[in-house]
């Protein structure tokens, strides 16, 4: 029996085939390719061509409001690209590229599970193209350049230290850089003053990179953003520090998509890793559009469920690469639905039906939330070995009611084979027509009713209720300009409110904007509901005290 097989040691079990055999499936020329070792390479951007995309589907996956586990979206993505292309229609799994922090943290890859995976996984879990390091120089660089001008530069730009914003990354789950002071040693050593790291995943370069369009618009981002305050509260943005040309320099390699292959030897276009709670949770718009050029189909992941990765992909990313999704798949557990009617995770395992019909009031709004983009759902039941046939039916007949077409899918346990039905259906929606994608806001709203559509229409929320520093902020927005920005709103993942203890689908409540954080150079403003960690700790027992290699280099205890 499979199942008692690891990730890696399936991964591991798998013949890779060179890349060039993957690329040439995608018509790419081994001279066009830039190989990064022989399972690997970057795909140079004028591969992307808007004529070529047109009339090729785009699939967007989501799902319910998870468990702290997750409940496989990513293991479904990649199973469900293989069974496209089983089923003859050629397919390409676009994703984002695994951090540090999570790897090294919490056991759980990010990289696919079981029979459905991405190789090679050793090398994108850990390092893979470097892309992650080259965003850390290039945000650092800029905070070098930023204390260098108050020291060096007599701060010619009336810096007012007290009000600098931005901090430094690092891919690493490292609570005890969350607070330091920097600047200590005397008068040689720079000007003290408080600052601290975040995780690179959530710094503003990662989100910019994955927002844009072109290497010109990149530098255009990156010179945008915004580092800090004036004593006259004037923003100081990059530019003003000449950062942003040396900046996208560093990236040059960076912004151009990694191809990698599926265990079924079909491709994989792996690239960018911005958060979903803070950022906008899903792989760069370059890496989507070079799918959409090089094949038919494109299947893609957005970070945890619909009112977080999946909102902010339909509003933010679809709006700023002009993309237009063609159907909606809903990854939902058996487990997260139990959970939702309040059964405690070591009872999970055993059956209950009934759990599991009140657990649907989740899935329901899910399925809602689609629907408010005129986009054509389909559930994917992610099937556990745990998971009775009743349970099962209880889903089943529920979307069967409301019209909402339902697949059992087996990625995790047989790839592409589990996901046949899943795959006709998906295509049959793609194809019929039943989307016609429309975002829920307009960028030239108001930010106010930009926050409150989300809240009311994906939330649930009955009202929106601001800070004194929320509103004093909101008025700052319009005297600088940045209230035509889209909003990416930070909250929990474990709830469809701001509270995680609300499971299962809350009404009658109010989100609570505490404050924003601004993203001028990326393109948003990040409305703060509920307390956001952005520079995660490791648990008390780290996955990285797991994780060896042997002396012929094998890694093992990864996942
Ligand atoms: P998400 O992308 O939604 O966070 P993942 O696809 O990364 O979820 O899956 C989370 C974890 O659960 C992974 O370790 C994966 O191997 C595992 N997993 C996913 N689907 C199944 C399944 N059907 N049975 C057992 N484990 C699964
Ligand atoms: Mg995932």
């Amino acid at each position: 029996h499979p199942m008692h097989l690891t990730d890696l040691q399936i991964a591991k079990a798998t013949q890779m085939k060179p890349i060039t055999q993957i690329a040439a499936k995608l018509g790419i020329h081994e001279e066009t390719l830039r190989p990064y070792g022989k399972y690997t390479a970057k795909l140079p951007l004028k591969l992307i061509d808007p004529q070529r995309m047109k009339g090729k589907k785009l699939i967007l996956v989501t799902a319910i409001t998870p468990t702290a586990a997750g409940e496989g979206k990513t293991t479904v993505s990649i199973g469900l690209a293989e069974g496209l292309n089983k089923i003859g229609v050629q397919t390409t799994v676009v994703l984002r590229e695994p951090s540090l922090g999570p790897v090294f943290g919490m056991k759980g890859g990010a990289a696919g599970g079981g029979y459905s995976q991405v190789l090679p996984m050793e090398s994108i879990n850990l390092h893979f193209t470097g892309d992650f390091s080259a965003i850390e120089k290039a945000h650092n660089l800029l905070a070098a350049l930023l204390d260098n001008h108050i020291h060096s530069q007599k701060n010619m730009l009336n810096i007012d230290p007290r009000k600098i914003i931005w901090k430094r990354v690092m891919d690493m789950n490292e609570r005890a850089l969350r607070d330091i002071v920097i600047g200590l040693g005397g008068s040689a050593q720079g000007v003290p003053r408080e600052s601290g790291f975040d995780i690179t995943a959530a710094s503003e370069v990662m989100a910019a990179l994955c927002l844009a369009n072109s290497l010109m618009d990149l530098k255009e981002k990156l010179g945008n953003i915004i580092v800090a305050y004036t004593y006259q509260d004037e923003p100081v943005r990059a530019h003003q520090l000449k950062a942003h040309g040396a900046m996208t320099a560093l990236l040059k390699h960076a912004i151009m998509p990694n191809l990698v292959q599926t265990i079924e030897g079909n491709p994989a276009i792996i690239h960018g890793g911005p958060f979903a709670n803070i950022a906008q949770g899903s792989n760069s718009i370059l890496a989507t559009k070079m799918g959409l050029s090089l094949s038919d189909y494109v299947v893609t992941e957005a970070g945890f469920a619909s009112d977080l990765g999946g909102e902010k992909f339909l509003d933010l990313k679809c709006q700023y690469g002009g993309l237009k999704p063609d159907a909606a798949v809903i990854v939902t557990t058996i487990r997260a639905l139990k959970s939702h009617a309040g059964v405690a995770i070591v009872n999970l395992k055993e059956p209950n039906p009934k759990a599991v019909a009140t657990g649907l009031a989740n899935l329901d709004k899910h399925i809602e939330n689609m629907r408010h983009f005129t986009l054509e759902p389909v559930v994917a039941i992610n099937q556990f070995i745990t998971d009775s046939q009743e349970e099962i039916s209880v889903i089943k007949g529920y979307c069967e009611k409301l019209g909402v077409k339902v697949e059992v899918c087996e990625a995790w346990a047989k790839g592409g084979e589990g996901c046949v039905d899943l795959a006709r259906t998906v295509k049959a929606v793609a194809e019929g027509g039943l989307s016609n994608f429309t975002p829920l806001y307009h960028f030239d709203w108001s930010i106010e009713q930009k926050i409150d559509t989300i809240a009311r229409k994906i939330y649930g929320a009955a009202e929106v209720e601001y800070s004194v520093k929320a509103k004093q902020q909101l008025r700052m927005f319009a005297k600088i300009g940045l209230d035509k920005l889209p909003v990416c709103i930070a909250k929990t993942q474990y709830s469809l409110s701001d509270d995680p203890k609300l499971t299962n689908k809350p009404t009658g409540f109010t989100i609570k904007i505490r404050e924003f954080d601004i993203a001028a150079g990326a393109g948003f403003i990040i409305p703060l509901a509920g307390t956001i960690m952005r520079m995660p700790g490791l648990p008390s027992a780290p996955a990285a005290e797991m994780i060896d290699i042997d002396e012929d280099g094998n890694i093992i205890g990864l996942f």
